[in-house]
C-alpha cells in the first residue's frame, strides 16, 4: 500500500458502474468483485475502497481514503471540507421541492411554516436560510415521496433526475433548488508520491472527458470550399486536409463539438461535402 492512491467507490449504487467506468476508461485496469471490499489497480498506484457513498467525505477526509467518487449532495450535506478536484458530469440531478397539485406554490416563501420532509436538512436548510424562509425540517432517511400522504409533511425537498417517481406518488415538482452531479474528491494534504499518481490520474480523466463532448469527423470536399468549410467546422486550430486522386477534391478531418454537431454536419452537406464518416473519440487533449 503506502504509496498508492487509495480511491473510496460507492460499492452499490447510482455511482458504482459509472465511476469504476470512468477509471477504466483512464487505461488503468483491476478487477473488481462485487462482493470485495478492495480492490488493486495493475500497472497504477491506485487502490479501491468500496463503501457506502455516505461514507466517502468522512473517509477521504481521515485520510483512510486520499481520493472519492460522490454525489456533490452526498458532500455538501456532510459539511465536510475537501478539495473538488473535478466535476464527473455523470449521475446528475437536483433536489428539488415538491408537493401535491393542490398546494399552491409561488416559490420558497410559500413554504413558510411548512413541514417539509428531506433527507438533505443541511442543503435545505441553507438555501431557506438565504431567503430566510422559516420551514420544519422532517428528516426521513428514505422514501421522503410518501411522507406527504402518510400526513407528517406538506411538502418535500428531495433528489429527482427524471420525475416519475414524484409523479407516481401524485406529487408535482414545484422548483429546482440544487444541482449535483458526481465529483472527484482529494485530501488536502496529499504526500508527493501520491501527488504524482493523482496528476496522472486526472491528465487521463480530462482526456477522456474532453473527448466524451466531441466528434471526429471527415469528409470528402471539392477544394475551392475549404475556407469556407473551415468557418463551418470553427473552434479548431485548422482542419486536417489530405488530396485525392481527383485533383479538384480533398479528404477534410477534424474534431466537432458534439453540441453543433448537426448543424455542421447539415451545413458541410451543403457546402458540397460528400462521403461524411462520423466518429466518436475515445480520448483527446487539447
Ligand atoms: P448507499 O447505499 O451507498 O448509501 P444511496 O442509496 O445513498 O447508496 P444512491 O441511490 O445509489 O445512494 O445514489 C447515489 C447518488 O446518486 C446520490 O447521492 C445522487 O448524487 C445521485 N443520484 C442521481 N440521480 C438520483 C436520483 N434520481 N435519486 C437519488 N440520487 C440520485
Ligand atoms: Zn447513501
Amino acid at each position: 500500500m503506502g504509496n498508492r492512491l487509495i480511491a473510496a467507490i460507492q460499492k452499490s449504487g447510482r455511482l458504482s458502474e459509472k465511476s469504476l467506468e470512468m477509471i477504466k476508461s483512464c487505461g488503468i485496469d483491476f478487477y473488481a468483485d462485487s462482493r470485495a471490499l478492495k480492490a488493486s489497480a495493475s500497472g497504477f498506484p491506485l487502490d479501491f475502497l468500496f463503501v457506502r457513498d455516505d461514507d466517502i467525505p468522512g473517509y477521504v477526509s481521515d485520510g483512510v481514503a486520499d481520493i472519492g467518487i460522490v454525489g456533490r449532495n452526498e458532500l455538501d450535506e456532510s459539511g465536510i471540507e475537501l478539495e473538488i478536484v473535478r466535476d464527473l458530469g455523470f449521475a446528475s440531478c437536483r433536489l428539488s421541492i415538491a408537493a401535491p397539485p393542490a398546494f399552491e406554490y409561488k416559490g420558497l416563501e410559500s413554504l413558510e411554516g411548512k413541514r417539509i420532509a428531506t433527507s438533505y436538512p443541511r442543503i435545505l436548510q441553507s438555501i431557506l436560510n438565504e431567503k430566510g424562509v422559516k420551514a420544519t425540517p422532517v428528516v426521513v432517511s428514505g422514501s421522503v415521496e410518501i411522507t406527504v400522504d402518510a400526513g407528517i409533511a406538506d411538502a418535500i425537498a428531495d433528489l429527482v433526475s427524471t420525475g416519475t417517481t414524484l409523479k407516481m406518488n401524485g406529487l408535482e415538482e414545484k422548483e429546482c433548488i440544487y444541482r449535483s452531479s458526481a465529483v472527484l474528491v482529494s485530501r488536502k494534504d496529499l504526500e508527493e508520491e501520491k501527488k504524482i499518481a493523482l496528476r496522472s490520474l486526472l491528465e487521463r480523466l480530462d482526456a477522456v472527458m474532453l473527448a466524451r463532448h466531441k466528434k471526429y469527423i471527415l469528409f470528402n470536399l471539392p477544394k475551392d470550399r475549404l475556407e469556407k468549410a473551415a468557418e463551418v467546422i470553427g473552434g479548431m486550430k485548422s482542419p486536417t486536409v489530405t488530396p485525392l486522386m481527383d485533383e479538384g477534391w480533398i479528404s477534410v478531418q477534424s474534431a466537432v463539438d458534439e453540441g453543433r454537431f448537426w448543424s455542421v454536419f447539415e451545413e458541410l452537406k451543403a457546402l458540397g461535402a460528400e462521403g461524411i464518416l462520423v466518429m466518436n473519440i475515445e480520448k483527446m487533449t487539447e
